[in-house]
């Protein structure tokens, strides 16, 4: 989707595939075609969740795995009703209580931190939708492009380590990335029908996270209970942090700049508080192009698997006259310090950017733990990165290196 926004999906056959799934099917098919099996990664997350509530109302869709990190009770209650072929917990302490709760319903059960990518490289499915948080969803979105299966991608991660990778692997299999982070979608949208050479520049939209009315000095000493209040979004606690440091911004613009094979001086963001304008673009002749709407996750996520169809299913009424009045700011780089990482890994290129996102895991981590000052934050990122001698990213193992190094360094690191 690089250079030409292509009109249409192609789903190549993978006859090396070895496992063959039991699926079950669910709902009713608005758009009368056979069903497409899915491969759920972060089945329990909040991008999984939503997910699957959006396939129980449009669907057409088998599901053919269902994996999660450690929410047990969660992952059951999800495969007694969904029946997946396979199941995959990475929390390996949990395999017997996750077997014997699926006993019966000829389920495959897998547990470990691999399970989620051996079930990408083994189960036969169509489509992999990756809610993954963090680095954990780098393998699974490999394996699906490795394979010809087309991704449809919630964690950004998988592009700020590995964008050139995996757009590589893409072209070679003739798989698709289908973005699902709202922004992204936007963009995306915004895009259809365009050539990729008229564009002036993207703009991505930013709430401001819960500070954007602190001051400085206030957000230098801002709890994780603070920080974890997001005003418009309901996400995991990694990227609602990431949203109060900009890093989430600053990992899209890095995520856009793969995406779409935009420069990343032609990438900006604004503050936009009330959210509902996702992201826009602005073309050569000064017309600008935005999509819009309440924001719901379920929009995005219908997008992309229905991709390039829309499905008549709205996540709930919308209507402008409800919308507030829509305001864009500046963003304040000396309040949001993160946010330019994001530029300076662009241009280092190699490793870096998978440095800068383990850096952000770890200390994200320390902060939540009560290890560090929020403000904090941005300092163990930059000495990390200062700190790593960068090196190419030629291959997947190149960037785990690089990512594992920098979590062991802020793990070591003495503030
Ligand atoms: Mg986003």
């Amino acid at each position: 989707m690089r250079s030409n926004v292509p009109e249409c999906v192609s789903l190549l056959a993978h006859a090396e595939a070895s496992f063959s799934t039991q699926v079950h099917k669910v709902g009713f098919n608005l758009s009368n075609k056979s069903s497409k099996r899915i491969a759920i990664f972060g089945a329990t997350g909040s991008i999984g969740r939503q997910t699957l509530e959006v396939l129980e109302k449009i669907g057409g869709f088998d599901v053919a795995v269902l994996s999660a990190g450690s929410r047990i009770n969660e992952l059951i209650e999800l495969a007694v009703r969904w029946k997946p072929g396979r199941v995959t917990l990475a929390d390996k302490r949990y395999y017997s209580q996750l077997k014997n709760a699926l006993f019966g319903l000829r389920i495959n059960v897998d547990a470990g931190k691999d399970a989620a990518a051996k079930a990408a490289a083994e189960v036969d499915y169509d489509i992999a939708l990756n809610g993954l948080v963090g680095v954990a969803g780098l393998l699974p979105s490999y394996h699906s492009l490795s394979r010809g299966i087309d991704l449809a991608l919630a964690n950004k991660e998988s592009l700020v380590l590995a964008g050139e990778i995996l757009n590589r692997i893409a072209e070679q299999t003739g798989a698709q990335i289908l973005p699902v982070d709202s922004e992204h979608s936007a963009i995306w949208q915004c895009l259809r029908g365009e050539d990729i050479k008229d564009v002036e520049r993207l703009i991505i939209t930013a709430s401001g996270g819960p500070f954007r009315e602190w001051s400085a000095e206030q957000i230098e000493v801002a709890t994780p209970e603070e920080a974890l209040k997001h005003p418009t979004w309901k996400m995991g606690a990694k990227i609602t942090i990431d949203s109060a440091t900009l890093m989430n911004k600053g990992l899209e613009v890095i995520e856009a700049y793969h995406l779409f094979g935009i420069p990343s001086e032609k990438i900006e963001a604004r503050i936009h508080p009330v959210s509902i304008v996702h992201s826009m673009v602005e073309f050569v002749d000064g017309s600008f192009k935005a999509q819009l709407g309440t924001p719901d996750m379920k929009h995005p996520i219908s997008y992309a698997l229905n991709y390039p169809e829309r499905c008549p299913f709205k996540p709930k009424k919308d209507d402008p006259i409800d919308w507030p009045a829509l305001e864009f700011f500046e963003v304040d780089k000396a309040k949001y310090p993160c946010f330019d990482l994001a530029y300076k890994v662009l241009k280092k290129g190699g490793t870096a950017a998978a440095v800068l996102n383990g850096a952000d895991e770890a200390a994200v981590e320390r902060f939540l733990s009560g290890g560090i000052k929020f403000g904090e934050i941005f300092s163990v990122i930059n000495k990390t990165l200062n700190r790593h001698v960068n090196c190419n990213a030629d291959s997947i193992e190149d960037v785990i290196m690089a990512d594992s190094w920098a979590r062991e360094f802020v793990k070591g690191l003495k503030m």
